[in-house]
């Protein structure tokens, strides 16, 4: 059995469209949704997932703007420049990129950000609402895997669904969702007991350990669906040839480059799962377009009209 390939890119394209017929729709009670990301010191991965943010915002007409603290900012520094974020009507959602700088205390400034303007979903009143089941803003990467497996019509309801990884934010908003989506959720981490025997049970895995190729292919039972959220880079040349043995043109690429991106779910599992989201091109896009959904969404809630927002 070959997986079906879970298409982030496709799903990315689709939500973008509906997303501007959203911000036109604002746009014409004079709304224009705003993102503000802040964006510390000169970590060159950081700077690079921020400015793929703001391109996103850029394509679909969202308003951006980036503040740039050096490296040496203090905790009080960066709480009033929330605080500025929190009183601009403009700003709709507030991205803090992290990491911060150690010296800066992360979780008082997240903490900080307006529950309204929340677009990481990382507040606690963000999880509070997720965990009550009431509207609010999703952590991104955990919302893009429900809509990958909803869009590609995956039945949940009824499914039994192995998370592995419980990060705050991952694996256990991902196991809420899916849990108020109806699926029976087991949630895994470094301490649980014969992970094979617990994935083998499973109708939908999501891997989100970062550990590279760590779920093998004969852990998964054949015809599950498979959501990996792992990222890792391989540069080691004997760990690509194992993960990629049967991946010739996969490992004539990585000699080419030096180094290739490699999920935690083993590659040979495209030959036992149903269904599959590749690495990379899988959760990979669906996390800064599901930003994207939550910065129109905070709009929509903070500013709309109420008939405006029924008809939304
Ligand atoms: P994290 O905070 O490091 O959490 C990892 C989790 O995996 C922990 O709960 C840990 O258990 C568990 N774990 C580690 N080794 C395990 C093992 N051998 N068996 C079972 N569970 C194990 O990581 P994260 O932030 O959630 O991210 C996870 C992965 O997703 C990373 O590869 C990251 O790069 C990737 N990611 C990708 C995107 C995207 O947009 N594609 C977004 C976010 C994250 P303990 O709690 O017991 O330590």
């Amino acid at each position: 059995m070959t997986a079906r390939v879970l298409d982030g890119l496709k799903i990315r394209d689709q939500i973008f469209l509906e997303l501007k017929g959203e911000i036109a729709h604002l746009s014409g009670q004079g709304i224009r949704p705003g993102l503000a990301a802040v964006l510390v010191g000169d970590n060159p991965a950081s700077q690079l997932y921020v400015k793929s943010k703001i391109a996103a915002c850029e394509q679909l007409g969202i308003a951006s703007w980036l503040h740039t603290p050096p490296a040496s900012v203090t905790t009080e520094e960066m709480l009033s420049l929330v605080d500025e974020l929190n009183r601009d009507d403009n700003v709709d959602g507030i991205l803090i990129q992290l990491p911060l700088p150690k010296k800066v205390d992360t979780k008082k400034v997240l903490e900080a950000v307006d529950p309204a303007k929340d677009v990481d979903g990382f507040h606690p009143v963000s999880l509070g609402r997720l965990v009550s089941g009431r509207e609010g803003l999703v952590a991104c990467t955990p919302a893009g895997c429900m809509e990958i497996l909803r869009r590609n019509n995956i039945p949940i309801e009824g499914a039994n669904a192995v998370v592995l990884g419980r990060s705050d934010i991952v694996g256990k908003p991902m196991a809420l969702l899916l849990m108020h989506a109806n699926a029976t959720v087991t949630i895994c981490h470094s301490k649980t007991r014969d992970l094979p025997h617990v994935v083998r049970g499973a109708d939908i895995v999501v891997a989100a350990m970062g550990k590279a190729g760590y779920v093998q292919a004969d852990w998964l039972k054949p015809g599950s669906a498979v959501i990996d959220v792992g990222t890792n880079k391989i540069t080691d040349e004997i760990e690509a040839e194992q993960l990629l043995k049967n991946f010739p043109q996969r490992l004539a690429k990585f000699r080419e480059k030096g180094s290739v991106l490699i999920g935690d779910v083993h590659p040979d599992a495209i030959n036992t799962a149903g269904a599959l989201t590749p690495v990379p091109g899988g959760v990979g896009p669906m996390t800064i377009t599901m930003l994207m959904s939550n910065t129109v969404k905070a709009a929509r809630l903070r500013r709309a009209k109420p008939s405006a927002k029924a008809a939304l």
